[in-house]
């Protein structure tokens, strides 16, 4: 069965965009601002703060760039207006990064201070590695022109990411640890399941030990299982560290994890450029036969 599954995923990219739609549906708030507004307010209600994502990425035209720039900016005010627990989450392809990296940077920088000037926080996603230097560099770039409401993300597959954490840590850096979602080749990349585990162990260690503010962003049982432990074994404060999980998964091990008293996140994508992300989490789902069948049974019957 996992073969099969890994071979519909290599399929995905073949389906017609409205079965896409309708099996990547559960992870992803609506088109709209109003919808992940709604849905931030309901986990509000339910003792879960929210990262707020305005779905786009590699943008090639800057007006898009300018227009993804708006689109997280309004994010910001309405959090504000609407005294959220959330927080905003952008990618640097999708601030135009690869037409012009220094126009990026000043779009990420006005963000970064809009925030600031609210009392919100930013967190850089990381992509895939041809991006990770310049993520990295941007990121303390803004540390050094004095913005800590800015966070990053590091990626356990990486081989480098010892490297990184070690050089990032005199910064004191909020740190979003998750295992790394694009494919990347072996040479810089752990490819197998349990080398990934492992390195993941080994950096949350790390971080948990240098007291940075940690991001555990994982819904793998056997990692969620390490964190909590290590959580006690360090007696890490609240106020350090908070689950981080994505919408459409694992909801009631989330709901555990509120339940146990942790702190919660749970990551929000909306927006029209929903494609791209839907793919990458239809690969990660070990179920995705099963919910593509449901979902072309249940496109059949409106037909
Ligand atoms: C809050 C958050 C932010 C992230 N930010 C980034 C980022 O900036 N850059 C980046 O490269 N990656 C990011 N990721 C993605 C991450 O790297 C992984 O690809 C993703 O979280 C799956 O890895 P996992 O640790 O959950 O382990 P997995 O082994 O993939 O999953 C563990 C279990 O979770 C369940 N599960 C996982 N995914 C799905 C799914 N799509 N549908 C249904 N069930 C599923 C399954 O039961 C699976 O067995 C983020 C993840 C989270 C939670």
């Amino acid at each position: 069965m996992a073969l099969f599954s890994a071979w519909v995923a290599r399929l995905l990219p073949l389906l017609p965009r409205r079965l896409v739609w309708a099996v990547g549906r559960r992870y992803i708030a609506g088109t709209e601002l109003e919808d992940a507004l709604r849905s931030a307010e309901q986990f509000a209600a339910r003792g879960i703060w929210s990262t707020l994502d305005v779905l786009g990425e590699f943008v090639t035209e800057w007006s898009h760039a300018q227009r993804y720039a708006e689109q997280a900016e309004a994010v910001l005010r309405a959090i504000a207006q609407r005294q959220l627990p959330a927080y905003l989450s952008v990618k640097l392809t999708a601030l135009g990064i690869d037409i012009e990296p220094e126009r990026s940077y000043g779009l990420l920088r006005y963000l970064v201070d809009q925030a600031r000037q609210r009392g919100l926080f930013v967190r850089i996603d990381m992509e895939n590695s041809p991006y990770t230097d310049i993520t990295l560099a941007f990121y303390r770039r803004l540390r050094q022109e004095g913005y800590d409401n800015v966070g990053i993300v590091i990626q356990a597959y990486l081989r480098r990411s010892r490297d990184d954490v070690e050089s990032l840590l005199p910064l004191r850096p909020a740190i979003r640890l998750c295992k790394g979602i694009y494919i990347e080749p072996p040479e810089i990349a752990y490819r197998s399941r349990d080398e990934v585990r492992r390195n993941y162990k080994e950096l949350l260690e790390m971080l948990l030990r240098s007291g940075v503010h940690t991001a555990i962003a994982t819904h793998d049982e056997e990692l969620l299982r390490f964190a909590e432990e290590a959580l006690r074994r360090y007696d890490v404060p609240k106020e350090r560290y908070e689950f981080q999980m994505l919408l459409g998964v694992r909801p009631e091990r989330r709901e555990l994890l509120r339940q146990q008293g942790h702190p919660v996140r749970v990551y929000i994508p909306f927006g029209h450029h929903w494609y791209g992300y839907s793919l990458r989490r239809l690969r990660e789902n070990p179920n995705i036969v099963a919910h593509i069948l449901r979902a072309l049974f249940r496109l059949d019957r409106q037909q």
